[in-house]
């Protein structure tokens, strides 16, 4: 089978055989030796180059949700709630939204800093 791949010395198409995928070949515009690559059909293609579904930044309301849990309620219920949402960003490719789970991760630090202050500060008074 046949099929097109583009030479990375000029970007010239080149149109190969399935069978000399892996090998050594010569650019016939260029001259310039390039190694060929699998067809597209057999090589493993990553998940980010998928067709993107249309259901993006269904993920952010996670991690905004997380942001207010953090800030209002309790900062490690909306620490996990960011986490969740992180993880979901990450498989899904689909940041949108993305800088809710970063400013829920500060969020929390402070408070844990804050707390860590308080506990210290209390302590010294109390000597
Ligand atoms: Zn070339």
């Amino acid at each position: 089978m046949k099929y097109n791949i583009q030479c990375p010395h000029c970007g010239n198409i080149l149109t190969v055989e399935e069978e000399w995928a892996g090998q050594q070949g010569f650019c016939s515009h260029c001259h310039m030796q390039l190694t060929i690559p699998p067809p597209p059909s057999t090589g493993d293609v990553p998940p980010v180059y998928l067709e993107n579904q249309s259901h993006g930044g269904e993920h952010q309301y996670l991690a905004i949700a997380g942001f207010v849990v953090s800030l209002f309620c309790c900062c490690f219920v909306g620490l996990i709630l960011a986490i969740v949402a992180d993880q979901r960003m990450r498989r899904s490719g689909d940041f949108q939204g993305h800088g809710w789970c970063v400013a829920t991760y500060w969020i929390v630090g402070l408070q844990i800093v804050l707390g860590i202050i308080q506990v210290l500060c209390g302590s010294l008074f109390t000597l």
